[in-house]
């Protein structure tokens, strides 16, 4: 098989880069070993535009936003499901202080607004909200139709290969790579957090956090919006809410721990005015660098190999605008800017 781009990793970096590739007519393979609690596949895929306890805007917002609505739709026009859907994202505000930091940021900002009377009075019998809340204009990637229907698009176009990528069968030369009867002019790596363990990007550095999550039944409760206080609730059909989500930069494994489901489970007992049923508990690891900022380009010396990485806590509305920079580089030799390029790294390579 001789294509243009092998693709390690199906999460949303390697299906969106696919897709991106594809559309511009590059021939693709991408090979994944499909892993349960993949980050993507554990992910809501919220899309949020402002941050934290100040409600900063979020990174580039207002660019990559247009980009990831214009994929997600044509992607949804391709697969025939739904992709994304625009939400509300209704903050329950925790106290006075924060009722007006929201109310200093909405000035100007098209995506924020006050929560009506009637809105508000619609979730008193479900929520705890003594301080009110506030609306953000959001949206949900649906991760869980998106991941398995892109790779059953790569199965009907002979562009998937289901297995572990084992490095130790890579050669390299200066024109392309060679993984047993495949020949490909690039190798892109989009293994997640798996990247750690991969030496041709070894100097790179990442500070890998791993998230926890819960599935729950809140029974006779059922809204589109997406609610969030401490923890956030994203509708997943009728009253099954995912809630999540936790952070820990230390951690020994992979597997769920009962800390953090205490910790998930005191945010919903705050926000929650009726009982909940837990239905399941799942873990994964964000890949993050350390500058927080995602991280694509080409190896320092080997030129045929490529990384698109460090999506960190937003691979949903960054996928879509930084795969579509990484393919204008790869295509037309377009320069990258230099806060996502792989190149800030390089003064930490060894060789
Ligand atoms: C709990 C939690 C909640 C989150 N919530 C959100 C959210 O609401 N919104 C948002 O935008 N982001 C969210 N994120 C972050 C988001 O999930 C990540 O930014 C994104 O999933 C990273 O995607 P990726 O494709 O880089 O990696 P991954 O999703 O990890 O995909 C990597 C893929 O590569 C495969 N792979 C790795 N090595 C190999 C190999 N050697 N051979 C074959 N296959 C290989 C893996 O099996 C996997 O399928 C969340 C993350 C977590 C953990």
């Amino acid at each position: 098989m001789n294509i243009d781009f092998l693709i390690i990793g199906q999460g949303i970096a390697g299906t969106v880069l696919s897709y991106t590739l594809m559309q511009a007519g590059q021939s693709v393979l991408v090979m994944d070993e499909y892993k349960a609690n993949s980050s993507s596949r554990v992910a809501a895929g919220v899309v949020n535009p402002v941050s934290g306890r100040r409600f900063t805007v979020a990174w580039e917002y207002d660019n990559i936003y247009p980009v990831a609505v214009k994929v997600y739709r044509e992607l949804e026009a391709l697969l025939g499901i739904p992709v994304f859907i625009e939400r509300d994202i209704y903050n329950v505000l925790p106290s006075a202080q924060l009722r007006q930091a929201f109310t200093e940021r909405t000035t100007g900002l098209s995506y924020m607004e006050d929560v009506s009377p009637e809105r508000l009075a619609s979730y008193e019998q479900w929520l705890d909200q003594p301080f009110g809340a506030a609306i953000v204009k959001g949206g949900t990637v649906l991760l869980h139709h998106l991941l398995p229907a892109w790779r059953d698009y790569l199965i009907s176009r002979n562009s998937l290969n289901e297995s572990r990528f084992d490095l130790n069968l890579l050669e390299v030369n200066a024109t392309g790579v060679k993984y047993g009867d495949i020949t490909a002019r690039y190798l892109i790596f989009c293994e997640g957090a798996a990247i750690v363990n991969n030496p041709w990007f070894n100097y790179v550095p990442f500070l890998l956090n791993k998230g926890e999550v819960l599935y729950v039944e809140v029974p006779g409760f059922s809204t589109p919006d997406i609610i969030k206080r401490s923890v956030s609730l994203v509708p997943r059909g009728e009253d099954t809410y995912w809630v999540g989500s936790t952070f820990a930069w230390n951690f020994p494994d992979e597997a769920p721990t009962v800390d953090k489901r205490a910790f998930l489970e005191n945010g919903l007992q705050q926000l929650l005015k009726v009982p909940y049923k837990i239905l399941e508990q799942q873990a994964a690891v964000r890949p993050s660098g350390t500058d927080r900022r995602p991280i694509i380009g080409m190896h320092p010396v080997s030129r045929v190999l490529g990384i698109f990485n460090g999506l960190g806590t937003k691979g949903s509305s960054l996928a879509p605008a930084i795969a579509a920079e990484f393919a204008a580089h790869l295509l037309q030799n377009t320069p990258l800017r230099p806060d996502i390029d792989i190149k800030r790294f390089f003064n930490k390579y060894k060789g």
